[in-house]
C-alpha cells in the first residue's frame, strides 16, 4: 500500500502544521517521523541535554497521540539521508512531507535528501511553516534584501492579512482514515535517551501555552524589567521547537500588543537574513569588520562564561543562563555587548557559548543578534557604541533585585573588583575596530 512520511523537525506539534496539513490531505495514508539527526546530536557539548530531553518528550507525546489517532509515528536515529534512504526500500513511500528550515546545514541538508528522493521515485514536498513570510517574500522596492528592520517591519505589516494568520486544519484531519497503521514490529522500536548514548536533565520549560494576556498587554511595560518573572513571553523555547504554532503567537500579539508583533517579526527577519547569507553563521556580514585584532584572553573569556566579570548586570545574566538555561533578551544583550567591546572578545566566541547553554537557542536570532551587538551584522548597532554596563544596571534594575538574585554576594568583600575599566574598554576597541576598518 502507498503511503507519504510526514517529517516533524522543527514542529513539534499535531495543530496548525502546513506541512501535516498537506499530507494528511493528499489522499496517501499518513506516517509522521521523526529523526534524531545523529549529525547535530555529536554536537552537543554534553550526555545530558536539557532540549534533547525536552525533544524526546515531546517526540514521545506525539507518538502517543498518533497512536491514539489510530496511527503509527515512526521515531529514528541516525543520519536523515540514510534513514529516509532505508524507510523508501522498506515501505512503499509515494511522497515525503516537511516544512521548510533555513538554515545553512538544514537547507544544504535537504537539498541532499531532495535528490535521493528523487532518485527512489518518491516526491519531496517542503511548505512554509515556521515563519509568516521568508526568503524573497519581502524585498526593498529596488528588488534587494531588506537590511534595515524599520522599512522590513512596514512592508511586513502592510502585507500580513488575516489569511496569512489562519490557523492550518492538520488537527481536524488527524484521523484514522488519513492515518496509516504499522505493526510494531514492522515500526520498530522508537529510540530512547539511553539508546542514542544521552541522559535526561530536567531543565524549567514554560508551558507550550500561549502567553496569559495581561501578559501580552503589559509587554512593552514590562519587557525590560530582567526582576519581573512574566515580563517577557516567555514563548522562544516553544517557537524554537515548534510546540507553538507562530501563527497563532502573532495573532495574539497583532490583536493585543504591536511592540510584542515586532519583536516577533525579527524572528522572521534574522532567519530571512541567515536564509540569503549563510556565510553569516560563521563570518562578520561587513567584510570591514572581518579582520578586527580581537583579544581573545581566555581567562577573561571564563571570568565572563562563569560570572565573574565585576559588573553586576553582566554576572547576573551569566549565572541565570549557566543555571536554568534562560535569559532575558536586555540582558542578553548587555552580556554580548560586554563580551564584544569591553573584553573585546570575538563575537563568535559568545555565540558558541550560547549555543551550548540557551534552551531556546536558534542559529538565526544566535547568530543575527550576536553581530547586532558586535557591529558586524547586515543589520547592526554603529560598531562605535559601546554600553556602559553600569548604566544599564541602573537603566533596568535600579534596586538590584534581579542582580541579588543570581549573585547573592554582591556589594560584599567575596565580589570580585571590574575586570576592566568601563572607559579605557570602550576606548580600546573603538581605535581598534577603527584601525580595522581602515586597513580592511
Ligand atoms: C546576544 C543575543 C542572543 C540571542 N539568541 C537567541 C537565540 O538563540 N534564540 C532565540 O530565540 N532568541 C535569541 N535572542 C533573542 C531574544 O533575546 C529571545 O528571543 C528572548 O529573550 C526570548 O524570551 P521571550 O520568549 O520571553 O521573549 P519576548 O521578549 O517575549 O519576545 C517574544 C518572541 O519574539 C522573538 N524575539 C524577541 N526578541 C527578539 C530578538 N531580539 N531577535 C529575534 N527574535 C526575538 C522571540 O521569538 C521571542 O520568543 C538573542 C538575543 C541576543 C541579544
Amino acid at each position: 500500500m502507498k503511503i507519504c512520511l510526514f517529517w516533524h523537525r522543527r514542529d513539534l506539534r499535531i495543530y496548525d502544521n502546513a506541512g501535516l496539513a498537506a499530507a494528511l490531505a493528499s489522499g496517501l495514508p499518513v506516517v509522521p517521523l521523526f529523526i534524531y539527526d545523529q549529525d547535530i546530536l555529536d554536537y552537543l557539548p554534553d550526555k545530558a541535554d536539557a532540549r534533547l530531553t525536552y525533544i524526546f518528550d515531546e517526540v514521545e507525546r506525539l507518538a502517543k497521540a498518533t497512536k491514539a489517532a489510530g496511527g503509527t509515528f515512526l521515531a529514528r536515529y541516525g543520519k536523515p539521508l540514510e534513514v529516509l534512504r532505508a524507510l523508501v526500500q522498506e515501505f512503499e513511500v509515494a511522497a515525503v512531507h516537511t516544512n521548510e528550515d533555513y538554515e545553512p546545514y538544514a537547507t544544504q541538508r535537504d537539498t541532499a535528501v531532495g535528490q535521493i528522493l528523487q532518485a527512489h521515485g518518491v516526491d519531496f514536498l517542503l511548505y512554509k511553516d515556521q515563519v509568516i513570510f521568508a526568503k524573497d517574500d519581502i524585498m526593498t522596492k529596488s528588488g534587494t534584501v531588506p537590511k534595515v528592520f524599520g522599512a522590513y517591519y512596514k512592508s511586513y505589516v502592510a502585507k500580513l492579512t488575516d489569511e496569512d494568520l489562519h490557523p492550518y486544519d492538520s488537527a481536524d484531519r488527524f484521523i484514522s482514515k488519513n492515518l496509516h497503521l504499522i505493526t510494531p514490529e514492522k515500526a520498530g522500536p522508537r529510540p530512547t535517551l539511553a539508546s542514542m548514548g544521552f541522559e535526561r536533565k530536567e531543565q524549567y520549560v514554560p508551558t507550550s501555552d500561549l502567553p496569559a494576556e495581561d501578559v501580552v498587554r503589559n509587554y512593552h511595560k514590562t519587557r525590560n524589567t530582567p526582576a519581573l518573572q512574566n515580563g517577557t513571553t516567555r514563548i522562544s523555547v516553544q517557537l524554537r521547537f515548534g510546540t507553538l504554532s507562530v501563527r497563532q503567537v502573532m495573532h495574539q500579539a497583532k490583536a493585543l500588543n504591536p511592540k510584542l508583533l515586532a519583536e516577533i517579526i525579527w524572528r522572521d527577519f534574522f532567519m530571512m537574513l541567515l536564509w540569503h547569507y549563510p556565510n553569516t553563521a560563521t563570518e562578520a556580514y561587513d567584510p570591514k569588520m572581518r579582520q578586527v585584532p580581537y583579544r581573545n584572553n581566555e581567562d577573561e573569556f571564563l571570568a565572563w562564561c562563569e560570572g565573574r566579570t565585576g559588573y553586576p548586570l553582566v554576572d547576573a545574566g551569566m549565572r541565570e543562563l549557566n543555571q536554568t538555561g534562560y535569559l532575558p533578551n536586555r540582558v542578553r544583550m548587555t552580556v554580548a555587548g560586554f563580551l564584544v567591546k569591553h573584553l573585546f572578545i570575538d563575537w563568535r566566541w559568545g555565540e558558541k557559548y550560547f549555543a551550548d547553554k540557551l534552551l531556546d537557542y536558534e542559529l538565526a536570532n544566535n547568530v543575527g543578534n550576536w553581530q547586532w551587538m558586535a557591529g558586524t551584522g547586515a543589520v547592526s548597532a554603529p560598531w562605535f557604541r559601546v554600553y556602559s554596563p553600569e548604566s544599564q544596571l541602573a537603566q533596568v534594575d535600579p534596586e538590584m533585585k534581579y542582580v541579588k538574585r543570581w549573585v547573592p554576594e554582591v556589594g560584599t568583600p567575596a565580589y570580585p573588583t571590574p575586570i576592566v575599566e568601563h572607559k579605557f574598554a570602550r576606548e580600546r576597541a573603538v581605535e581598534a575596530i577603527r584601525a580595522a576598518r581602515i586597513t580592511a
